[in-house]
């Protein structure tokens, strides 16, 4: 059994002030497979003390500096893939190979396009000519709390602890207390990498404790967290005592709007993407709203896919969906499904209990319901798991209504074959991101959402200016060396 125990304060291994053992579970087995710590307020007054010590120094670093260290930890991350790819496959059952092909190379992927934007950040600029001597400079906020969930570990670290880094901020991380094996590495990376004493610390525990003593300490300056709504909304009011500055990347029910002149593959790849890493993302397609003539057909496309979806252990190797992360999250997930059947949607695929011959892990069936109305419970809830609801639509203005119609706003989806058609709906469609015909967005968009999936802008240049204050200077003396 791992145990690592120890929390990273002030460049060290340190033991916890008080042992509160907590144990990791391997959602493939339900057997427990780490022994972490989780902190308290002792433990997070010593890591926030060592980062305002280090803020000093670290921020005064010219930006350089700052990226050469960000550089050597891209070079210690990718030497040490193999090992992060099964730390979290371990602790959130991401099957190996997607372990390897997307979550860890998500992370890798991040830090290369911070390297890049880092070009474009000007850290001190003229207002403009009409203002000779005035001076616009970006500061590093201080201090900042980094809170992050367990379904796409190293994604979700990367875009938080990579800008805080080169914006000069100093920080604490608290990971997911489900999945924190490998954020521990990632610790390590940052050691090896040389990062200095202080600027990067490490606490485990959970919610309630840890996480609030990070949103309500008087020496935090910011708060950058990605999780649930609930979550999001319990830290908001936590950190207006301190009047923090609140970044959160929260929830989604994105629709994946598919038109009747979509492109053949785009049904498939709808419910292939939703069913991606167990469903477990925030940006999932989840709602496929689909135009009257090809519905039908669309949802035989869809019962297909799902039933030829493959589910089993991550550990082992292949292209199949692994377990959900925990027994929290699979009994939600089943809940939800039995709603989906009691309110009247029509199951396609799919339904409750586990995958046949599966008897212990956390495994869902991939599960596909047709002739969802607006306002059903699956089509309102964020359901995490591997959950189609499918949709039809007569018109492209009832398409945005349905589409519209949510508290969320992350990521939505268009599939069509007619440019002007997929621009109109990209303006139309309230949410932070939109995808069209299966194209990715490109490296250093940001990332997030409006609404209740929150308002924080991750990655590229926007993911740093997050972690920066603007300072106004007027009198500035242009006969100086700048
Ligand atoms: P969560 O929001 O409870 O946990 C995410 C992180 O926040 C963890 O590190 C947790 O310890 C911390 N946290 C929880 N409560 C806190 C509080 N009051 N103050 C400070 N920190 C707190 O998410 P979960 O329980 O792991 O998952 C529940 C639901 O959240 C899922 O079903 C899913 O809908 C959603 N979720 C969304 C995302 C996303 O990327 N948007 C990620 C994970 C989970």
């Amino acid at each position: 059994m791992i145990r690592k125990t120890d929390f990273y304060i002030d460049g060290a291994w340190v033991a916890p002030a008080a042992q509160r053992d907590f144990d990791v579970i391997d959602p493939s087995t339900e057997e427990p497979c780490a022994v972490i710590s989780l902190g308290d307020k002792a433990d997070t007054d010593a890591a926030v003390a060592a980062a305002k010590r280090a803020f000093g120094p670290w921020s005064a670093l010219p930006p350089a500096e700052r990226l050469g260290i960000v550089k050597k930890i891209l070079e210690v991350y990718t030497a040490r893939a193999e090992e992060m790819a099964q730390a979290i496959s371990l602790e959130m059952g991401a099957p190996i190979d997607l372990a390897r092909s997307s979550q860890v190379t998500a992370g890798a992927f991040h830090i290369k396009n911070f390297i890049r934007a880092m070009d474009q950040i000007e850290f001190i600029r003229p207002l403009g000519p009409h203002a000779p001597n005035d001076r616009i400079a970006l500061e590093p906020i201080g201090v900042v709390g980094l809170i992050t969930p367990w379904n796409w570990p190293m994604n979700q670290v990367t875009l938080k602890v990579i800008p805080a880094l080169l914006a000069g901020c100093t920080m604490v991380l608290k990971p997911s207390e489900v999945a924190p094996l490998s954020s521990l590495l990632f610790a390590e990376i940052l050691d090896e990498a040389g990062v200095p004493k202080g600027v990067f610390n490490l606490v485990n525990g959970d919610g309630a404790g840890v996480g609030t003593q990070l949103s309500t300490h008087p020496d935090v300056e910011m708060i950058s967290f990605t999780g649930s709504t609930r979550a999001g909304k319990a830290i908001s009011v936590a950190a207006a005592e301190t009047l923090k500055r609140v970044c959160l990347e929260l929830g989604g029910k994105g629709a994946n709007v598919v038109f009747a002149d979509a492109d053949e593959k785009a049904v498939k790849r709808g419910v292939l993407h939703c069913f991606n890493n167990s469903g477990q993302s925030c940006n999932a397609p989840t709602r496929m709203l689909v135009e009257r003539p090809i519905y039908d057909q669309a949802v035989e496309i869809a019962r297909e896919v799902a039933e030829k979806t493959a589910v089993a252990s991550a550990h082992e190797e292949g292209r199949h969906i692994g377990p959900v992360v925990n027994e929290t999250q699979y009994d939600k997930i089943q809940a939800l499904i039995q709603k989906g059947i009691d309110e009247g949607a029509r199951l396609v695929a799919g339904g409750t209990g586990r995958p046949e011959g599966l008897n212990r892990g956390y495994f869902v069936r991939p599960t596909v319901f047709a002739d969802v109305t607006p306002g059903m419970t699956i089509e309102r809830e964020e359901i995490f798991g591997p959950v189609l609801s499918m949709i039809p639509f007569e018109t492209e203005e009832e398409a945005v209504r349905i589409a519209n119609d949510t508290a969320y706003g992350l990521t939505n989806y268009v599939q069509s074959e007619d440019p002007a058609k997929r621009n109109r709906m990209a303006r139309a469609l309230r949410s932070g991101m939109v995808e069209m015909n299966g194209q990715p967005r490109g490296a250093g968009a940001p990332f997030g959402g409006v609404k209740s999936s929150g308002r924080a802008r991750e990655g590229g240049t926007w993911g740093i200016e997050e972690f920066l204050e603007v300072k106004a200077i007027s009198g500035w003396g242009v006969e100086a060396a700048e």
